[in-house]
């Protein structure tokens, strides 16, 4: 058994984002929380250790609903492009001639690295050798949600892909703890898989009882030539008429929707993932979060990978979501507050997986999760409330970091794994010279 004494604690319980507990303390061992409180009132045995942070916040683990972990590699790689180009003449092809086992170990370790650095306790991820993903996760002490990534490649192997994915899943639950790797099923998108693939990703998955990750309504471009191609249907329709648009769906960015729209994801349940940064940076769209928050729509926050961002730090994406959703249909100040941020981040990004009962929040029973946040530095001073500091300062830093009661940060310090550079070098001269030579052919 531990305790955290910390200067603010923010529970989060059932989502609320407003209580803020001064002098708060959280007891605690690997199996979960058992305590919280403020420190005066809970009751402490003597032989508890207890570890007081003087200028800190404590706050539940963060959740990056949304990412690519491996193509952390491919930071800087290409910027200042469209969505589309983007992935046409810059990811696609590079993922081609790269992608294998060593490289997506090697990409995720350096993602997890920033991620668990930045306060990240839970990850979704979409990728492809989601085995590999999972391993490396489990080993180095962070959960994650992941599947191997279903695309179409018109080879004719999209439903032995399908099988593959569905094959992985049980080997998830056979192989890995399931605690640290939640199994799920990544569908990248409508474009990207036909109709009669999506059916039977959602047949699968109302039989495994899982849940469907996939990008929708990432750019005007994506939704106009889709509804050029499938008889003006929209996405979102074909998401319906296949049985994928329901509570178990996960959807990321979601930045191109009319009223109507809006509402059939408050009417069907279905979640939204916020990525504001890699939205702002490919020029994709804003996501309306306030208005669907506003009819119930349940919206996390995710950080996309790290070549359309270009990090992987949620106090950077509550940030941006926090002043990007004052902007929305002609300016609101008073949209997405800081507080609805760091919800989005914590609870919301629970909500989304499905796993509210055990993380998400600081309270007695779930996991042990958390994150110590200094406020310390003059460029955070003063403080009047420690969530507005943490979200609009630019000194808040993540000093400590637990997950499932174990220490994983201590102060910034990442523990259990070190980033080998001389690797990353050789891959970014490889990546060097692959680029080189397609930008001497094109
Ligand atoms: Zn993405």
């Amino acid at each position: 058994m531990k305790a955290i004494r910390a200067k603010w604690l923010v529970p989060m319980t059932d989502g609320d984002c407003d209580t803020i507990i001064e002098d708060g303390v959280v007891i605690f061992d690997t199996e979960c929380i058992k305590a919280v409180g403020k420190f005066s009132d809970v009751q402490i045995e003597s032989y508890v250790p207890i570890q007081h942070f003087e200028n800190h916040v404590l706050v539940p683990g963060l959740i990056n609903s949304h990412t690519h972990a491996a193509m952390s590699l491919l930071r800087g790689y290409g910027d200042d492009m469209s969505l589309h180009q983007w992935l046409h003449d810059c990811v696609w092809p590079v993922e081609k001639e790269f992608v294998g086992p060593d490289y997506v170990k090697l990409g995720t370790e350096l993602a997890i690295y920033e991620m668990l650095r930045t306060g990240t306790t839970t990850f979704m991820d979409q990728y492809f050798h989601a085995d590999v993903t999972a391993h490396v996760a489990e080993t180095v002490g962070i959960r994650v949600a992941c599947g191997e990534s279903i695309l179409d490649f018109q080879d004719g192997r999209l439903h032995a892909k399908i099988d593959s994915a569905i094959d992985q899943l049980t080997l998830f639950s056979q192989r890995h703890d399931s605690r640290y790797v939640i199994p799920i099923l990544n569908t990248h998108a409508c474009y990207t898989v036909p109709e009669d693939g999506l059916e039977r990703v959602s047949q699968e998955a109302k039989e495994l009882g899982c849940r469907v990750h996939i990008h929708l309504h990432e750019s005007k471009h994506e939704c106009d030539s889709y509804s050029d191609t499938h008889q003006g249907k929209s996405a979102l329709e074909t998401l319906i008429e296949c049985g994928l648009f329901n509570d178990r769906l996960m959807a990321a960015h979601c930045v191109q929707l009319s009223e109507t729209e809006r509402r059939l994801f408050a009417q069907y349940g279905v979640n939204v993932i916020h990525c504001p940064k890699s939205n702002l940076k490919l020029a994709s769209g804003i996501c309306p979060v306030q208005a669907l928050l506003d009819l119930g729509v349940n919206v996390s926050l995710g950080t996309d990978g790290a070549c359309s961002n270009n990090g992987l730090s949620m106090l950077s994406e509550m940030q941006f979501a926090a002043l990007v959703g004052k902007s929305v249909n002609g300016g609101d100040s008073t949209a997405v507050s800081c507080h609805t941020a760091l919800r989005m981040a914590t609870w919301n990004g629970a909500v989304t997986l499905g796993m509210s009962d055990r993380i998400g929040s600081i309270e007695p029973g779930k996991w042990a999760d958390f994150v110590a946040i200094d406020l310390s530095s003059p460029d955070c001073l003063p403080v009047f409330d420690p969530i507005s500091s943490l979200v609009y300062s630019t000194g808040a830093r993540v000093s400590d970091v637990w997950v499932g009661g174990e220490r994983r940060v201590r102060d910034g310090d990442v523990l259990a794994m070190r980033i080998d550079r001389s690797e990353i070098e050789r891959i970014t001269d490889r990546l060097k010279a692959f680029k080189a030579k397609r930008e001497n052919r094109l």
